[in-house]
């Protein structure tokens, strides 16, 4: 496998060249005095130098030793614990975290990029503190004051983990069901009692204490989504003083054995009474929880974006080296008794594939978070409001469809290895597994297209998407003609999403059944139009500058390539959704 290098170069361009990020920055007062292009340059270079130098060369042999559970006690691969400090006191756990509380305070737009870095690096190990990460936002926007001083400082400098706990054996997409109680006590504590399953990083070795986030129910709660509070349950007790005590009524009963992410320890969580405290509101657990989930759905899209880069890393050194056939337009490597596979249509449709996507969704995904910058730091409301809009909008979006490409790549990856693909030692088969959960977890994707065209399209009477929709018409407009090899097939692409759209809207209104049967080709054709707005924006940032740099001759090659090759995908993804739900219930269930 290729050493992995960080992307810094196309990092810089969509950050810097395409986006203006510090233009953004300089405007937001949270922001403005934290972080300026320098700033976040010498971030992302030593982010890049941990990501490779430490955490990367762990990624094969923490899939092939995986994690181990005796008696509760849950051991991480060799050499985890080791790295994991050295991330740590890197001040990487806190990049985004509030600076009150010792957070870096970062943009969003700056941790996910350190967030595909080190998920390229190794998965496995990025998920402990992206858990951490995620579990101290719900914190930060809905615990008391003393939660916060108590728990937020030790948890973003790392010394202290934290983990998800929502999934019961019977819970999984609707946790309205949930049955871990929470009795209230005198002191204003509750005692937790319940089994949660599959919880990441649920238990393990990398810290002194774990905090674990547990949604459960008080007992005189209404049934259903709005009976559920959220919790925060230490595995060890914290002294007043911030020492540790005793150790709480919780363990690990078990860890799973699972297809990927081998070493990342996925839990089965005992709460047995334990302690626990009110993060928020009563019944308003899932609120809190949602605060957290726009982040969370954003840094796993961009963990299928991770290995979809780290395969083309691996893929194009392999296709550059390993000789095989006769170009079809004669020999190349004269020299040699066979040219390199790189010269074959099919393994350039490949190549480019992965990297059309790859660049596309490093641009959505920094989009992504820029609209969470702006949300959350903009002085102006209805600035602010926008953001939130889009952010709601495109988080289904950027969740799924990224993870979608991420398989997709992944796949094209390997399959440029030949059987070597499917040889453990060559890595990329890895890759595939570890991709697969991407898909599942964090709702899976079919529940990500149901949010989004449920919820955030048809909820809104499409007033959310217009935000977006307008916002590349008005780009269209303000294009120079240059630019219109782009901006004309993007303007058809938008304007097809715009009549799918008003044909969704119009079809819920019909039959409840069309909203899930349009949901995940929708999905994809908004990905792939929302792909074509990000790849006219960085041909148009490359036309500029194309005599300057050869990567900016890549980069338009690139973009012609997604334009011919992968937009059309629309065209066949619209059909589907316009066939409707008639087709999907003609079988009685007995019948399959
Ligand atoms: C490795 C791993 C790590 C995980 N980490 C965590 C964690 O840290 N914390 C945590 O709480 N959970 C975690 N999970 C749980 C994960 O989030 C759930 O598995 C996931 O949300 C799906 O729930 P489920 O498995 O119960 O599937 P189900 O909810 O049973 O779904 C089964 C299938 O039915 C579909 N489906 C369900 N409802 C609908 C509907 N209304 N419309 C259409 N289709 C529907 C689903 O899309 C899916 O395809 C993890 C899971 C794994 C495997």
């Amino acid at each position: 496998m290729a050493d992995y290098q960080a992307p810094l170069r196309d990092m810089r361009f969509v950050l810097n060249e395409v986006f203006e990020v510090s233009k953004l920055w300089a405007q937001l007062p949270g922001l403005a005095e934290v972080v300026d292009e320098e700033t976040a340059s010498a971030i992302l270079e030593e982010a890049g130098k941990v990501m490779a130098g430490t955490i990367a060369p762990l990624n094969r042999s923490g899939d092939e030793e995986g994690c181990s559970w005796t008696d509760g006690v849950v051991k991480t691969p060799a050499g985890f614990p080791a790295a994991y400090n050295t991330y740590a006191e890197g001040g990487w756990v806190g990049v985004g975290g509030s600076p009150e509380f010792g957070g870096m305070g970062m943009p969003k737009v700056i941790g996910a990029q350190v967030e595909e870095m080190v998920n390229s690096a190794n998965l496995s190990f990025g998920l402990y503190p992206m858990l951490t990460a995620g579990a101290c936002l719900s914190i930060l926007n809905h615990a008391s004051e003393e939660l916060k001083a108590q728990y937020l400082p030790n948890m973003y400098s790392g010394v202290w983990a934290g983990s998800m706990c929502l999934t019961e054996p019977h819970a999984g997409t609707d946790l309205g069901i949930i049955r871990t109680k929470a009795e209230p006590q005198a002191d204003g504590s509750y005692k937790i009692s319940g089994t949660k399953i599959f919880i990441t990083g649920g238990e393990h070795d990398l810290t002194e204490n774990i905090i674990h986030l547990v949604l459960a129910k008080l007992p005189d709660a209404p049934a259903g989504p709005k009976g559920i509070s959220l919790f925060l349950v230490p595995k060890v007790m914290v002294n007043a003083d911030g020492s540790l005590g005793e150790k709480n009524t919780l363990g690990c009963g078990s860890i799973e054995h699972k297809m990927g992410i081998k070493a990342s320890a996925t839990c089965v969580m005992n709460f047995d009474g334990a302690t626990g405290y009110l993060i928020g509101e009563v019944n308003k657990g899932l609120n809190a929880m949602f605060t957290m989930m726009n982040y969370e759905r954003l840094g796993v899209g961009i963990q299928g974006l991770s290995l979809g880069e780290r395969s083309y890393q691996n893929a194009i050194e392999y296709a550059r080296d390993r000789i095989q056939s006769r170009a079809p337009t004669g020999p190349v490597a004269k020299d040699k008794a066979a040219d390199p596979i790189i010269v074959h249509p099919d393994v350039r449709r490949m190549l480019l594939t992965m990297k059309a996507l790859n660049e596309g969704g490093r641009a959505f995904s920094s989009y992504v978070a820029m609209q969470l910058d702006t949300a959350k730091y903009s002085e102006d409301k209805a600035v602010a409001t926008r953001a939130e809009e889009l952010v709601a909008l495109l988080t289904p979006v950027a969740k799924a469809f990224l993870t979608d490409m991420g398989l997709e790549t992944t796949v094209h990856g390997q399959q440029i290895f030949g059987g070597h693909g499917f040889i453990r030692e060559w890595g990329q088969e890895q890759l595939i597994r570890d991709c697969r959960i991407t898909q599942i977890y964090e709702g899976t994707n079919g529940i990500q297209s149901l949010d989004l065209m449920g919820r955030k399209v048809v909820g809104n009477g499409g007033s959310f998407y217009k935000h977006f929709a307008d916002e590349i018409k008005t780009f269209i407009a303000g294009a120079d003609a240059n630019l219109a090899e782009f901006t004309a097939p993007l303007k058809a692409a938008v304007e097809n999403l715009d009549e799918l759209t008003n044909w969704v809207l119009a079809q819920a209104k019909q039959n409840p059944n069309e909203i899930g049967a349009a949901s995940v080709e929708y999905l994809q054709v908004f990905g792939y139009t929302a792909y074509a707005y990000m790849w006219a924006l960085m041909a148009r940032t490359a036309l500029a500058k194309q005599d300057q740099d050869e990567f900016y001759v890549s980069k338009l090659g690139t973009a012609r390539f997604f334009f011919a090759r992968l937009l059309p995908r629309t065209q066949s993804l619209t059909a589907s959704v316009k066939a409707g739900s008639e087709s999907l219930y003609l079988l009685d269930a007995a019948q399959f």
